[in-house]
């Protein structure tokens, strides 16, 4: 599993980037790259690996490169393509082919976008936020908005009805996820794995503890409670509909 996974920033809601290519200096170009912008990156060089980890890992987007070793690109963009839970997955191809009717097929088996070799780096990354943009528009949004409440990520500052809301790192964390999802329920262990990361072993009550904290950071005077629990089932943030 070494050089087959690799993630970086495990428990942050960093957006996570596959990227299948077998050229190792191309790979590494776009990891440096990727994670320079906040990304976490995971690489595999083959086909086979990619589909363990789009199962494993569950990327935002994979960039995909055409021409790998066994199993080609366009013949995993077709598989994933055809399975319910990644038909939607973002898909980026890599193709060193400049012909118009590979193009055309590239994009025939499902790809989302492609940029043809040697590319520039700068255009990638735009892509890849365009992508993303279009895909989960709150996932790259720089600002998440919900009711009174503004979580700012390029300041990292979180503001209610105007005034600044103080927070921890895992209760910042935390609201990202409420507010990246208003109105969805969230199970303690949903929370878990997206707020602290699948490979911790944290009690749900933790989530209990944290939930409390910002609660009370976020609360000032009369202001309503944003986050409703569920019993049974966990929380749901979002104001409440009126009447
Ligand atoms: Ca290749």
């Amino acid at each position: 599993m070494n050089e087959m996974l690799a993630t970086v920033m495990t428990g942050t809601l960093a957006t996570k980037v596959l990227i299948v290519e077998d050229e190792e200096t191309l790979a590494e170009l776009l990891r440096y790259n990727l994670e320079a912008a906040g990304y976490a990156v995971l690489h595999s060089v083959t086909g086979e690996d990619a589909e363990v980890l789009v199962d494993e890992e569950a990327p935002d987007l994979v960039l995909l490169d055409w021409m790998l070793p066994s199993v080609s690109g366009i013949e995993i963009c077709r598989r994933l393509r055809a399975r319910q839970s990644t038909r939607h997955l973002p898909i980026i191809m890599l193709t060193a082919r400049s012909e118009e009717a590979d193009r055309v097929r590239g994009l025939g088996v499902g790809a989302d976008d492609y940029v043809v070799k040697p590319f520039s780096v700068p255009e990638l990354m735009a892509r890849v936020k365009a992508l993303l943009r279009r895909a989960a528009p709150d996932r790259v949004a720089d600002e998440l908005v919900v009711g009174d409440i503004t979580l700012d990520r390029a300041a990292h500052r979180v503001t209610r009805g105007g005034r600044d809301v103080r927070l921890g790192p895992t209760e910042y964390r935390l609201l990202e996820f409420f507010m990246q999802a208003a109105g969805r329920v969230h199970s303690r262990s949903q929370l878990l794995d997206g707020v602290w990361g699948r490979d911790t072993y944290v009690d749900e009550r933790t989530v209990d503890v944290h939930v409390g904290r910002l609660r009370k950071a976020l609360i000032r005077g009369r202001e309503s409670d944003p986050i409703r629990t569920v019993r049974g089932a966990g929380y749901v943030f979002g104001e409440r509909p009126k009447g």
